[in-house]
């Protein structure tokens, strides 16, 4: 039976939750552990696919096509774990499953009630991951205090309580704050947050202390004596440049070793080698390169945050600093892209929805195009340049997606024939991972070193088949395809040092230890692109 982990949250959201739970994944498994991390939020939606996200920041795909919580990237970036659709729960598809289990009459007259019923579904999600694991770690989002939380923290309480302290484990992640004012560390907010926890009949073996500087043995020692957490198990949460500092933070405060003696767990030999040299290499770039995102923003960074952690792998690769600037596709729209993106080494319009900015992002292709700036469209950046291509190079002028213009005589892309008459919004899309074959030769095959790939998928639209002999007489190169639907997958343009555009989401399977093929040969194209420019 494994042996589980809780991460709890207090005082405020976005503290990091999710990157301290990946970072303690990171480190039982470079101990040998086998380990997987799930994440429950207590929000009523059934998946955060419909969310904004710019309020809920970006939706991670899994290989399985769920549609889940950003925090499931940290956890695949930071171990081997693989997310599922059972690595991601919301309050909403735990109902869903007890109101589809009640109308199936299977609660056999009795009153559905949030405790036992509600709690029991929580309880039988924590095991649907156990397989072979070690340990599963549960981080529960939201802050503790908050309504909707209750149920969860309720679940929690009665692992405990079934399976024993050698079998559970308590991290309660909170807030010191600095008060500039008073030049004083407050602890306040953190007693109150182990105070709310308790009073639910939660009591934390282990407080993470986000803050901005080491907490010394005097602070520690009183957060210990108030929230009655012994004080080596009173860890800092040190505010990092580089989130996959973390793991070696914690390390060094030996919160690997509380926890493995906590948990009765064998003792193992730490591998943190690799880490810590990437991590080094990160700390110590070569030189920089300086990349212009082209797309819509509204200054929300974290809706791509898979994205930019896939450029900063592909730069630490190449012992680069990869500079991102966020360039606002409908100021590309009536300004000249020549003022700004003068500086860019390297052109990347991502994934996105909707027609805001799409013609500032055909605009930034064509400039990419015709002037041999390395170029990478991911899935609505790979429809854009095909677009672009087919107005500009092969003469059909009114080339469009039906996503933008229903009316285009040329309509390049279309809503997939599986999605045509599909009206619910919420998962519907091609979602997760699809087999692609590439074209012997191309760029996308010398890049990746092979001939299939799989890769994650999530969009509406597609390439149209009647489009592809006319583009290819033009000159684009259709380097990949889905075999199983005839999709085109991946495009390519000769004459030109680096133009791909890929229907799928690469950033999504991007490691630090692992970087993607086509981030590491982008960067790298675009690094080359400089040095180029820079002799000039
Ligand atoms: N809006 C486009 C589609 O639905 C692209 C989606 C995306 O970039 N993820 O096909």
């Amino acid at each position: 039976m494994p042996k589980f982990i809780f991460v709890t949250g207090g005082v405020l959201s976005a503290l990091g939750k999710g990157i301290a739970a990946a970072s303690i994944g990171m480190l039982l498994e470079s101990h040998g552990y086998k380990i997987t991390l799930q994440k429950f939020d207590p929000y009523l939606n059934v998946d955060p696919g419909t969310m904004n996200p710019f309020q809920h920041g970006e939706v991670y795909v899994t290989d399985d096509g769920a549609e889940t919580d950003l925090d499931l990237g940290h956890y695949e970036r930071f171990t081997s774990t693989k997310t599922t659709k059972a690595h991601n729960w919301t309050a909403g598809k735990i109902y869903e499953t007890i109101l589809r289990k009640e109308r199936e009459g299977q609660f056999l007259g009795k009153t559905v009630q949030v405790i036992p019923h509600v709690t029991d579904e929580i309880k039988s999600a924590f095991y649907a991951v156990s397989n072979d694991n070690d340990i599963i770690i549960i981080e529960i989002g939201g802050t503790v205090g908050d309504i909707e939380g209750l149920p969860f923290l309720e679940a929690i309480r009665q692992m405990r309580l079934a399976l024993g302290p050698e079998n559970t484990l308590f991290v309660h992640l909170t807030l010191v704050p600095f008060i500039k004012t008073s030049g004083e560390l407050k602890t306040k907010p953190t007693q109150h947050s182990v105070k709310e926890l308790r009073a639910i009949g939660i009591q934390p073996d282990i407080i993470l202390c986000r803050t901005d500087r080491f907490l010394g043995p005097e602070i520690r020692q009183k957060i210990s004596l108030f929230t009655n957490v012994p004080l080596e198990a009173v860890i800092t949460a040190k505010d990092v440049d580089n989130i996959y500092e973390i793991p070696l933070i914690f390390a060094q405060q030996g919160l690997d070793k509380i926890i493995i003696n906590r948990l009765h767990l064998p003792p193992r030999r730490r591998q943190l080698k690799k880490w810590k040299d990437m991590v080094e290499r990160r700390r110590h770039p070569r030189d920089e390169v300086n990349i212009a995102l082209v797309g819509k923003y509204a200054g929300l960074h974290d809706s791509y945050i898979s994205l930019k952690q896939a450029l900063d792998h592909a730069g630490t690769a190449h012992h680069l600093k990869v500079n991102i600037s966020w360039v606002e596709a409908e100021d590309v729209e009536d300004q000249s892209p020549e003022c700004l993106l003068q500086d860019a080494d390297g052109i990347l319009v991502p994934g996105g929805f909707g027609v805001r900015g799409i013609e500032g992002k055909i605009k930034a292709i064509t400039y990419a195009r015709r002037n041999q700036i390395p170029f990478f469209g991911i899935c609505l950046g790979m429809q854009c340049a095909t677009i672009e291509f087919a107005r500009h190079v092969a003469g059909l002028k009114e080339a469009n997606s039906t996503e933008f213009n229903a009316r285009t005589p040329h309509k390049v892309f279309f809503k997939w024939r599986e999605l045509k008459n599909v009206k619910q919004l919420g998962g519907t899309m091609r979602l997760g991972a699809y087999l692609c074959r590439l074209k012997k030769g191309s760029l996308a095959e010398k890049t990746y070193g092979r001939l299939t790939i799989w890769e994650r998928h999530r969009h509406r639209y597609e390439f149209n088949p009647a489009f592809e002999p006319i583009l290819s007489k033009a000159g684009l190169i259709i380097s990949g395809k889905n075999p199983d639907h005839n999709l085109v997958e991946i495009i390519e343009l000769p004459d030109h040092p680096w133009f791909l555009g890929c229907q799928f989401h690469p950033e999504f399977k991007s490691k630090p230890l692992q970087p993607h093929p086509l981030f590491k040969a982008f960067i790298g194209a675009s690094y080359a692109y400089r040095c180029q420019k820079n002799k000039a």
